[in-house]
């Protein structure tokens, strides 16, 4: 199959207006090369009544959402491919209320419930990695000057970015919320983030030294030219992380959900010039079909329920 996807909203809505035919996109995104029984290997399969499928070798019989974001969920399909198009075509996004009221969901719980599953498979871990040269340093999330309100200020969360350099500008980046800026956390940052044989740019941090597996080159702030930044690729990524983390979402982001965001920042940026948005919804949904579920009692509880 090639790059099957809606151009336009009533395109999108013509085309998905039964269970049916959302099943059908999405079985052949699971299986491009064609049907696989995860249980026994085998190829050919039927089609039997309320959306599964039967293999024809095990007799297993399974629905097209089993093991996906999709399963478990009550919502219908029909719904989750329009939750994917406003969340894929907005270019900031949409904050939970936003996706609840354009969508008529009964609850607010239902759509954050949507917006974090979702934001699960907008990026693969240890996939597509950045290469050539990357640029790596740390920020943090949660102080009274990112007006965040209440017990939230009480710590900061830490984070650390990596970024691609492309010419002068940046090509694709990775975010990770870490538990401090150790040895162990960084290196395994750029373990999964960058691939093996690749340039990483950082500052002096002691914790950075030993890096295995690339060539590290570890600069100093202070040979620097006056108003020039080691690493300026990361710099300009966390301005544009906490513009928009405070505008789409109004700052109103909980530590334990920090990595939920920071895929979904990713997921935007690294594809932030791509010509259609309609692919963004093509690739969302083809992740979607690739990752385990996550059951909502592993999710996080949502608390601020302003306009976030
Ligand atoms: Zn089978």
């Amino acid at each position: 199959m090639g790059e099957d996807y809606a151009r336009t909203l009533q395109e999108l809505e013509r085309r998905f207006s039964t269970e049916q035919a959302c099943r059908e996109y999405l079985f052949a995104l699971r299986w491009p090369g064609g049907f696989l029984c995860p249980r026994c290997g085998g190829e050919s399969s039927w089609r039997m009544n309320r959306g599964l499928w039967l293999c024809a070798k095990c007799r297993y019989q399974l629905s097209v959402t089993a093991g996906t974001v999709f399963q478990d969920s009550h919502l219908p399909l029909t719904t989750w491919l329009r939750g994917m198009w406003h969340v894929t075509t907005q270019k900031y996004g949409v904050s939970a209320l936003g996706l609840q009221r354009v969508l008529g969901l009964g609850s607010y719980k239902t759509a954050w419930a949507m917006l974090h599953k979702l934001r699960r498979a907008m990026v693969r871990p240890g996939r597509d990695r950045l290469r050539g040269t990357v640029e790596v340093d740390d920020t943090d999330w949660g102080g009274e000057e990112e007006g965040v309100i209440g017990r939230l200020t009480e710590k900061k969360a830490l984070m650390v970015v990596a970024a691609q350099e492309d010419g002068k500008g940046i090509g694709r980046v990775r975010l990770r919320h870490v538990p401090d800026l150790a040895r162990l956390s960084l290196h395994g940052f750029i373990r999964d983030a960058v691939e093996p044989g690749s340039t990483v740019r950082t500052d002096g941090l002691n914790a950075y030294m030993g890096l295995q597996g690339c060539i590290h080159d570890r600069q100093a702030q202070r040979d620097q030219p006056p108003g020039e930044h080691l690493v300026p690729r990361v710099h300009r990524v966390v301005s544009l992380l906490k513009r928009w983390m405070l505008g789409t979402h109004q700052g109103a982001i909980r530590h334990d959900d920090l990595d939920d965001y920071l895929d979904e920042f990713t997921f935007r940026f690294n594809r932030r010039t791509s010509a259609s948005r309609g692919k963004l919804f093509y690739r969302l949904a083809q992740q979607a079909v690739q990752v385990e579920p996550a059951p909502l009692s592993t999710l996080v509880k949502p608390q601020h329920l302003g306009n976030g």
